[in-house]
């Protein structure tokens, strides 16, 4: 596998993989990779002739509090990983060669971006969308693969692209599950033994109220019985546990939802790790 580190190496070779009929995937990843990254890769190369992952660890979607310094980091067993899979070239770049001296350009979402992660990390998806707009524009490739483990991210991005028109297929990827139904993700890796253990409360949580509000259950019930499932697992604050409209994640409920296409929605705290995770209704 080729690694490059400038845009303009990246341009290179994808320029001369379209010139030759290639189709090209770009899989935007912040590295510490696991097996749910591995899966986008692999659907990329479904979808594509060639893939190329990214590792980049955003600087601008992290608040001062947050994980930044601390983020898992390891790009030699990552590219060994991305070799292994047949992944075609990584692309990791440094700060600098993402954000030139006086960078200035943001790009804000509303709607979509605002409720649950918008509100709990209110600099995310400005940071989010900025990056992966960058991303979309220096690979040009046709296709790029996101996935459903950050369903909200997700949807801020097809918002994006659309309302950009960048000429770009955007591909929303199941989400991978440890056996016993986390969802697997970089921070995992901060979790104890006893938490980890008591994080499988999550998908289970979800789980059960997916299966009430599909069966006509009362939306505000299946939420408060979800988040009472997760204190009495252990876990501490609760930044929201919602049944969403799944496309522009507006409220429903609170009573019964009938043919509504719906998606629960969950972020909490397990000591000091805050988990995410989500489920079609
Ligand atoms: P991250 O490195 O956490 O920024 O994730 C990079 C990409 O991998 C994003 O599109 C994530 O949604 C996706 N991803 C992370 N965890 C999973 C998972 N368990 N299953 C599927 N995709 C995932």
């Amino acid at each position: 596998m080729k690694i490059v580190r400038t845009v303009a190496d990246l341009r290179a070779q994808v320029r001369d993989w379209k010139a030759a009929g290639e189709r090209v995937a770009l899989i935007p990843t912040m590295g510490a990779l696991h097996e749910g990254h591995l899966s986008l890769i692999k659907l990329g190369q479904v979808h594509a002739q060639r893939t190329v992952a990214s590792i980049f660890v955003n600087p601008r979607q992290f608040a001062p509090h947050e994980d930044f310094d601390s983020y898992p980091r390891g790009e030699a067993r990552d590219v060994e990983l991305l070799a292994e899979v047949g992944c075609d070239l990584l692309f990791a770049p440094n700060v600098a060669e993402m954000y030139a001296p006086g960078f200035s350009t943001a790009i804000e979402v509303s709607g979509v971006s605002e409720p649950l992660e918008g509100a709990a990390r209110p600099q995310f998806f400005g940071g989010v969308a900025t990056v992966v707009t960058k991303l979309l524009i220096q690979a040009q490739a046709q296709v790029a693969l996101f996935g459903e483990k950050d369903y909200q991210q997700l949807q801020v991005i097809k918002r994006v692209v659309r309302d950009l028109d960048l000429p770009v297929e955007i591909i929303g990827a199941p989400t991978a599950r440890a056996p016993d139904g986390l969802a697997l993700s970089s921070r995992n890796a901060y979790l104890s033994a006893e938490e980890r253990a008591a994080a499988v409360a999550l998908p289970t949580a979800l789980k059960t109220a997916a299966q009430a509000v599909a069966a006509g259950g009362r939306v505000d019930e299946a939420e408060a019985a979800g988040k009472a499932a997760l204190t009495a697992a252990g876990f501490g604050r609760i930044d929201y546990f919602d049944v969403r409209e799944a496309g522009d994640l507006s409220r429903l409920g609170p009573g019964p939802i009938s043919g509504a296409n719906a998606r629960i929605l969950v972020a909490a705290w397990l000591g000091r790790t805050r988990l995410i995770d989500n489920m079609a209704v």
